[in-house]
Order: C-alpha cells, then structure tokens, then sequence
C-alpha cells in the first residue's frame, strides 16, 4: 500500500457530482466575477465562524495584506510575527512596507508564545499576527489581553484552522479581522487561489471590499488605490459546496489525531519523539498532525529525522516537513541581517519537526500503516493492546 500525504482526488470522488454542478452553474450564469456566489459564499462562510463580515479575496496572502492595509499599516510600523510559520505571514507585512519584528513559538504548541509577543513589543509596535499553526488555536486571551494593554490591533492568520475553536469559540474571532487561506491544501479549499477576510468590525469590511476591487464602489469612482484581488465566483460555488461539508472532515481528521495519537502514545518518550500537545483550552481541526524528533543517541536530530522520513518512506509512507527553514534564515530574508541563532526556538522546530499523512480520506488501513511504520522506523514496538 502506497501513502500519499495528501490525496485531493478522494474528495472529489465524494462530492464531484456536486461541485460539478456548481461550476455549470456558473458556466450557465455567464457572471464570473463579484456576483451571487462570492456573496453567497461571504454570508455563509461569515455564519460559519460565527462572524459579522465576510470578504472574498485572491488569496490567503492578500488576506493578511489587506488587512494590514485596512488597518493603515505602513512605512516605519512594527508587526510582530510569529518566528515559526508558513513564510506568508511574513510576507504580508513586508508588503506593506512595514518592520517584522519575530517574537517565539511555545515548543509544545508552535503557536506564538505570549512572553515572547510582550517582550518584543516596542512603541513602535501597531500589531500583532497570531497564527493558528496546524490548525490549533493560539492562545487569543492572552495574547488579546497584552495587545489591549499596549493599543495594539490583533490580526489572525487562520489559514490552517478553519473551524477550530479557541474555548468553545471558532478562530477567526479574536481579533481586529482573521485572514483564511482557501487554497486547495487547506481544511477548506478551493480549486485554485482563494482567500477570506473575516471581521466583526463593518467599517474594515468596506474597506478591505474597496481594496480588493480596485477601490471602487460605483463604477469608475476610485475612491482609494486599491488592487485586483478578488474571489472568483467559480471558486465561491465550490466553496459554498464544500463548506457543507468542513464539518464532517475537520471531524474525520479529529478521529485519525485521536487515532495517531492513542497508538503513538506508547513510542513517545522512548524515542526522543512528542507528539502534538493541545492545551485543554484548544479544539484544533488538525491541518497537519506534526510529531518531531529530537536528537538521539549521538544523532543529531535532523539526522534522525531524516532516517526516519526514509524508512517511511521506502515502506510506501510519504511526509513532509512544515517547514525546514525558518523565516528569518531564507534567503528571501537575507538583507534583514538575522543570523542562525537569533531565533532558537524556531530553528528547533525547523530542525526536528515532521508531518505525518492525515486528511479526511486517508482510509482507516492507511492510518494503521502510518503509525506502524513509523513505530518500525523508530525501532521500538508498540504494545499489541493498543491498536
Ligand atoms: C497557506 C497559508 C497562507 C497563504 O495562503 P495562500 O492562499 O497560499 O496565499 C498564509 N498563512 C498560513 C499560515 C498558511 O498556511
């Protein structure tokens, strides 16, 4: 048996009829752009988080962008970032001119360390963006609680936690306005570039509605500089259909976490491996299941992790690493003038982090392969009892 780590026809299998047919529909329409579906897809996906506004845009980047740019975000200002992330969050303060400033993960959760966020602020300082890394929730109180304290505005990137909730609420909630990510490799994915700004706050909605649209309410009144990011509406009609389903997916990844994480529980420790850590507060919809290996033996941990993503992957079992280089090491960084050693925590991560297949249609037979071959490559054996 061969494990994909990530297989996007078995959704399609599911659902295809009807996806299909929304696509007709708007084939048949002959409206492509900013009509009923984005608007339908905006009330509905806004009713979902349990949020006032909705915005379509271009992309899970543009999201955050304009946002910032919503905000008046710009030139001079200080952003703090999360140093462990999908190298986007960064991205977007950058376009917007403004000075990332990277405070800390926690080790067990990945998400930004509250400690770590206060410290670095400074009186430049105007926001802060919180990621919901793997789809487990950061922790909102405190983060929202430091950043009242300051006048800071709180912006989340919940690109991988559609629907997980932070204390019984959904992500996306917390905050000034919450960017998602719609592409196809999120919980909730479209079949090419989308992305949607979620907000309480009306006056940011109208705002980030004239940015992606050219700045434009009435036809050839560009009120504001704004740009082309919008939300196709063949992308809104798949959406739509696939939002009927988030639920019963994010609640098909819970089980195979539970899975992962029932029968893994009796390698953990014995093989310099840790599993995921969910604070009591936290409902995560588990984006990816990451474990990671620490150094063994004399190994140093990248060495080990990468025998063991081998010996994975020689048994039929693919994994992928979210993600081997922090931000502030890529060369897309390099003027900014950090260094390895300026952000130890992410460079840990960085360096022992491993994700393993889970998504809705990994077969039960897949899961059970996946957990004993990592035990195999782990050289230890799982107590038969336990799965
Ligand atoms: C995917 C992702 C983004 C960017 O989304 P795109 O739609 O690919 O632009 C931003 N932040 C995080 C954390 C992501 O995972």
């Amino acid at each position: 048996m061969k494990v994909p780590f990530l297989d996007l026809r078995a959704a399609y299998a599911e659902i295809g009829t009807e996806l299909d047919a929304a696509c007709q529909r708007v084939a048949a329409s002959g409206w492509y752009l900013m009509g009923a579906e984005l608007e339908g897809f905006e009330a509905e996906f806004a009713g979902y988080c349990g949020a006032r506004y909705c915005a379509g845009v271009g992309s899970g980047l543009d999201a955050i962008t304009l946002i910032l740019r919503a905000l008046g975000v710009r030139d001079g200002d200080e952003v703090i970032v999360p140093s462990h992330t999908f190298i986007a969050t960064w991205l977007a303060v950058s376009a917007v001119g403004a000075r990332l400033v990277p405070a800390e993960c926690d080790l067990r959760t990945y998400n930004l360390d509250p400690a770590a966020f206060e410290a670095a602020i400074t009186p430049r300082t105007v926001a802060v963006i919180p990621v919901h890394l793997y789809g487990q929730p950061a922790d909102m109180a405190a983060i929202g609680d430091i950043a009242a304290r300051h006048g800071l505005s709180v912006v989340e990137d919940a690109s991988q936690a559609h629907g997980a909730r932070y204390r019984g609420q959904r992500v996306g909630t917390f905050s000034a306005a919450a960017a998602f990510s719609l592409n196809p490799v999120k919980n909730l994915g479209a079949w090419g570039n989308a992305g949607a700004v979620v907000t309480n706050d009306a006056a940011l909605a109208e705002k980030v509605r004239l940015l992606r649209n050219y700045g434009y309410r009435v036809k050839y009144e560009h009120e504001i500089m704004g740009t082309n990011s919008r939300l196709d509406e063949i992308q809104a009609a798949i959406l739509r259909v696939k939002l009927g389903y988030l639920e019963a997916w994010n609640a098909r990844r819970q089980a195979l976490a539970a899975r992962y994480t029932r029968v893994l529980s009796s390698l953990a420790g014995q093989a310099d491996l840790m599993l995921p850590y969910v604070p009591d507060w936290a409902e995560p919809v588990w984006h990816q299941f990451v474990i990671r290996l620490a150094a063994r033996g004399g190994v140093a941990a990248q060495a080990h992790r990468a025998a063991v993503q081998e010996r994975l992957r020689a048994a039929g079992v693919d994994t992928l690493i979210h993600y081997p280089v922090p931000p502030h090491l890529m060369p897309a960084y390099r003027d900014a003038g950090w260094r390895p050693g300026d952000f130890p925590v992410a460079e840990r991560i960085a360096a022992e982090v491993l994700s393993l297949p889970l998504y809705p249609h990994l077969p039960d037979a897949a899961a059970t392969l996946v957990v004993e071959e990592l035990a195999n490559a782990c050289q230890v054996q799982l107590s038969p009892r336990r799965h």
